[in-house]
């Protein structure tokens, strides 16, 4: 078992040959993928075609918050919930880029964890130096009851800590593969329970293979290194991070391969 828990693979970047790639992250041995939504339905669409092996969330990305429409987004989000989203997201802040006016950025995340604290879905979390605002509002939500991840994890030990502690999760990318990756800290700081990882395909593509589009089929790569800096091993990395994935996104799938 290994489950991908995030990545963009309704993107165009995929367009091209999205079955061959999802194929050849089956044969990677990955059992599930987490497809990451936009407010349109083509991850809603491309899950369909393989509900036992993809699922799919639905959100505005910081980077978009500019275009956010409270009434209109908030309709589609609830839309494509009733169609089936394991989560709300990639929603949150990013202050590295500043795509979108900060303010924005702000609304359209507040209105996201508002969603998720009503629907009971979890959220999945973007945070690029952003860390008081988003300890803020992830304290905040959690209050009300709210279970995210902070996905693709940068930031520092402090907000790693502050996740912990509200029993959010964090997830890994190729990023823990690159040379100037120096976050080892927070790969053992996770407790098991609330580690999971991902390719955030189709970027970041994990050593070896950088510089090319990123797909599934690399997570392995990143597994590996992953289990190396907490002692494990890349199967029992592979299994654990899948359980807390069936669990985080109430998956309905078994718990073990057995
Ligand atoms: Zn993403």
């Amino acid at each position: 078992m290994l489950i991908d828990s995030h990545a963009h693979v309704a993107s165009e970047k995929f367009d091209g040959d999205r079955n061959a790639a999802l194929q050849r992250a089956w044969d990677a041995g990955l059992s599930h993928v987490v497809v990451i939504g936009e407010t349109s339905v083509a991850a809603r669409d491309l899950a369909r075609t393989d509900p036992r092996r993809l699922s799919f969330t639905a959100g505005v990305h910081p980077h978009e918050a500019h275009q956010f429409d409270a009434t209109r987004d908030s309709a589609l989000i609830h839309a494509l919930v009733t169609d089936g989203a394991v989560a709300i997201g990639e929603c949150g802040l990013d202050y590295y880029y500043d795509h979108s006016p900060r303010a924005q950025q702000l609304d359209a995340f507040q209105s996201q964890l508002d969603i998720a604290a009503v629907t009971g879905l979890p959220v999945v979390v973007h945070t690029r130096l952003a860390e008081d605002d988003t300890q803020r509002l992830m304290r905040a939500s959690a209050a009300r009851g709210v279970v995210g991840v902070l996905h693709c994890f940068t930031g520092s030990v402090v907000l790693a800590h502050a996740a912990i502690e509200i029993g959010w999760y964090i997830s890994f990318s190729g990023i823990a593969t690159f040379k100037t990756w120096e976050r080892d800290d927070v790969v053992v700081a996770v407790p098991d329970a609330q580690l999971l990882v991902e390719t955030d395909s189709p970027y970041l593509a994990p050593v070896p293979h950088r510089g090319k589009r990123n797909e599934p089929a690399f997570l392995p790569d990143t597994v590996a290194r992953l289990a190396t800096v907490r002692g494990t091993t890349t199967q029992e990395l592979s299994e654990l991070t899948a359980r807390n994935a069936i669990r985080f996104f109430r998956l309905d799938l078994p718990t073990s391969s057995n």
